[in-house]
């Protein structure tokens, strides 16, 4: 490409909300023939709203909700916002918490009161020897409307589960249906539960749904889809997503998101939603094309 041409394209990308890092990562986005796309933030709102608190026989709502968000305060997870919101709203008093960690892909641990908590998803309760079989159909309701269900652990038994949702953002179905039409395959990736992810996926034209993905297996997945010869975009807004943006052929990161996605990416949304994409992809045909 030259340098009239990439500049040119670099300055129409900016007026249209898409930031191009460099002549390279245009020329390759040329050659994508697949889109990764994270759910939470990049084809949802990405600002979930506690939507319900369900206790276990014995336990009491508030309570379980007022464990949870005393926790959820030392975590900056959007799903942590959500549930330290709620409990505001409906004026459940929070308490300090000790020993708070939080658990990548899984969820929080701590003590509140002095009592162990958890408050995460299977992964998490697993890991504490825990079943939640018995809970199964309850979660399974909520994941069938596109909810993030999450169980609430109280001196090693699960206590409960909260709900949270987070609604598809207005532009995404116009955006994935664009770019099937310019041919790609559109896989989503999330760590999310796979029920969740489906009700969610719904009509949006999504080809592939990876779910119950650690951060760290992201980036696996890119690697083992260009090792079968895919030139491969990731689009994503999280700290998580990071490593999975710069393995990608393209990163992409939403402009609302994360710093650290945007350092690592090729291309920002600036407006944080997917239409750019389908701008940046004419825009890499119009250059290229000009070029040879
Ligand atoms: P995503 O791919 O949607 O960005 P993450 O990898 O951050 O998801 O988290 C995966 C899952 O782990 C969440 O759906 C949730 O069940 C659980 N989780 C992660 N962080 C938290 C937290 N702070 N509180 C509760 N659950 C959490
Ligand atoms: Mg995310």
């Amino acid at each position: 490409a030259t340098p009239m041409s990439i500049m040119t394209a670099t300055g129409r990308g900016a007026q249209a909300g898409v930031l191009i890092k460099n002549a390279e990562a245009l020329e390759r986005f040329e050659k994508v023939d697949t889109l990764i796309v994270d759910k939470t933030g990049t084809l949802t709102e990405g600002k979930p709203k506690l939507v319900g608190v369900f206790p276990e026989p014995g336990h009491d709502a508030a309570e379980v909700l007022r464990l949870a968000a005393s926790l959820e305060r030392g975590s900056e997870h959007p799903l942590a916002e959500a549930i330290v919101q709620g409990a505001e709203e409906r004026g459940v008093g929070m308490a300090e918490a000790e020993e708070f960690e939080a658990v990548t892909g899984k969820g929080v641990t701590g003590k509140v009161d002095g009592r162990p908590v958890a408050l995460g998803n299977l992964k998490l309760v697993h890991d504490l020897g825990l079943e939640a079989a018995a809970l199964t159909e309850k979660a399974d309701f909520r994941r069938d409307e596109g909810e993030t269900v999450m169980f609430v652990v109280v001196e090693g038994k699960v206590a409960g589960l909260v709900s949270v949702a987070d609604p598809v953002k207005e532009s995404t179905p116009a955006a994935l249906r664009a770019l099937h039409e310019l041919g790609f395959r559109i896989i989503m990736a999330t760590g999310d539960n796979e029920r969740t992810a489906r009700a969610v996926a719904g009509r949006l034209g999504i080809d592939e749904i990876r779910a119950d993905v650690l951060p760290e297996d992201k980036a696996k997945i890119i690697r083992e889809l260009q090792k079968r010869g895919r030139k491969v975009a990731m689009a994503g807004d999280g700290v998580n997503d990071a490593p999975a943006l710069a393995q990608a052929d393209v990163g992409i990161a939403m402009g609302t998101g994360a710093d650290v996605a945007i350092e690592s990416a090729g291309f920002t949304l600036v407006k944080g939603n997917l239409d750019g994409i389908v701008r940046a992809r004419r825009l890499a045909r119009a250059t290229m094309r000009n070029i040879r």
